[in-house]
């Protein structure tokens, strides 16, 4: 038997502390023969400077091991990491990236801008365009920008309760709505791909407030909100969810919770940051609630509007928004809010996402979830790939089975959960060796964008055949068969 990846901690040069040896540095990478060196010497820098190496968790491969790839530069479909390795890029900066890397409009629109000036600490005008383009693709009355989706959220919480007069907030296991504290429960992502039960530093009295509930069961939802009634604030849930693999919702659900936050003076707060402006030009609500006629008291939004830039918003129902500082008394405030350059890359990326760039990521993410689906299935690996609208995942389920006993399907954070990590690992190292970057988890979405074309997925092709294999052959403790 050899040892696979994702075997010992040491195979990837990872001393017991976590820090890569200088004996360790290697020309090429051991996962997948490629040269890793420049890589290696950056983690290894970054780990004396930054915890874990990195700036936000589920970079650092801990799922996956191995040395994070350092990326120089990204163009279109591909990123080209610092040992001039070139990946078709299956992440999109965890999605962003709706139109490719570097488009040259948005890189025109933001040289421009930067030249007149990069801050002004005064509302200034590509903050207003972008928020009459968020407020005419979505059901939202008015918008508030921030700097990250974390932000958003947290401040929809706030203004919910300022609103509501009420503390208790409603949330799905798996589902992340970024950092802050009170969110911070059972939580999808980086928190799910590092296996973290909760996190130290949040105190009980923050989550303490916070109601877990099961993703997609809506009776769960209806017994809380009868038992709690009028103490509930509001209740956030991923539009459809993309932080513990892509679980969509099952049809009607988001409606059900719409109507059960209307029955009981709660709001209902939809967390698009993820979906936001990229299934749809309206995003998940522009799948379901537009159809279905219902809209959500407050949505949050993020990733694509800001255009590869930090800009995030919330926004929603007039008369709730108006209680926002300094229309109204719930405070929020943020420096570089509404920021003209990121505003700018924002405003210029959902300008040029039109509908025919939807037509084509939708073919797009058809396109490789069945070249995806087709080598698994011929090398025998079990598997579940779904999605929402362009949004997809795959989910290395170990059984050919109903997972939930009702029907072959992931359906929430357990479903999730039962995934081979190992095969996972294995066919996420084959892909990288031969030039497709796939999320290093398990746990998270698979990005497309509208500069995918037949080039890269001819490219996605060529490799699946032995990563499908690696994942046929990957045991759980870390040999190959
Ligand atoms: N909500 C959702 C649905 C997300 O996917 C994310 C980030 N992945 C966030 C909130 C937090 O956004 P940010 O990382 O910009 O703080």
């Amino acid at each position: 038997m050899r040892q696979a990846p994702g075997g010992s901690s040491d195979q990837f040069g990872l001393g017991d502390n976590g820090l890569v040896s200088a004996q360790s540095a290697s020309p090429t990478s051991a996962e997948t023969g490629r040269a890793v060196s420049g890589s290696q010497a950056l983690f290894a820098r970054a780990l004396a400077v930054t915890p874990g190496g990195v700036n936000s968790p589920v970079r650092a491969f801990r799922a996956v091991g191995g040395t994070p790839r350092f990326m120089a530069s990204g163009h279109g479909a591909y990123l080209t990491d610092v040992d001039g390795n070139e990946y078709v890029d299956l992440v999109g900066s965890w999605g962003p990236m709706i139109l490719g890397h570097a488009h040259p409009a948005i890189v025109d629109a933001v040289q421009r801008a930067v030249g007149s000036g990069t801050s002004f600490g005064t509302p200034s005008e590509p903050e207003v365009l972008l928020g009459e383009e968020i407020v005419a693709r979505t059901p939202v009355d008015s918008v508030r920008l921030v700097s990250s989706g974390t932000e958003a959220t947290m401040s929809a919480i706030r203004l919910a309760r300022g609103f509501t007069g009420r503390d208790l907030i409603v949330k799905f296991a798996g589902c992340y709505h970024g950092h802050a504290d009170a969110l911070l429960a059972a939580a999808g992502s980086g928190v799910a791909t590092l296996g973290i039960p909760g996190t130290p530093g949040v105190p009980a009295a923050a989550t303490a407030s916070t109601l877990v509930l099961t993703y997609n069961d809506v009776e769960q939802v209806r017994r809380t909100f009868a038992r709690y009634c009028d103490r509930i604030a509001c209740l956030i849930t991923e539009a459809a969810p993309g932080n513990m693999g892509v679980v969509p919702p099952r049809p009607g659900f988001n409606a059900a919770l719409a109507q059960i936050c209307r029955d009981h003076g709660a709001l209902f707060v939809s967390d698009e940051v993820m979906t936001g402006f990229r299934v749809s030009r309206a995003g998940q609500w522009g799948l379901d609630g537009a159809i279905e006629g219902w809209v959500p008291d407050l949505m949050t939004f993020g990733k694509v509007m800001g255009g590869g830039f930090p800009a995030a918003a919330f926004g929603g129902r007039a008369d709730v928004m108006a209680r926002l500082a300094p229309a109204g008394p719930v405070y929020q405030a943020g420096t570089l809010s509404g920021n003209p350059i990121a505003t700018t890359a924002g405003l210029t990326t959902l300008r040029l996402a039109t509908p025919d760039v939807y037509a084509k990521l939708d073919l797009t993410a058809d396109a490789v979830q069945r070249l995806v689906g087709k080598a698994l299935e011929d090398a025998g690996v079990p598997h579940v790939i779904q999605g929402s609208g362009n949004l997809f995942s795959v989910f290395f389920v170990e059984t050919d089975e109903p997972i939930d006993g009702r029907d072959r399907g992931i359906h929430d954070f357990d479903d999730a959960g039962r995934q081979a990590l190992h095969r996972h690992r294995a066919f996420f190292h084959a892909m990288l060796g031969a030039g497709v970057y796939l999320p290093p988890s398990a746990f998270e979405a698979w990005f497309v964008s509208a500069a995918h074309d037949d080039d890269a997925l001819g490219r996605i092709a060529a490799a699946l055949p032995a990563a499908a294999a690696a994942a046929a052959a990957a045991r759980p403790d870390g040999t190959i068969s």
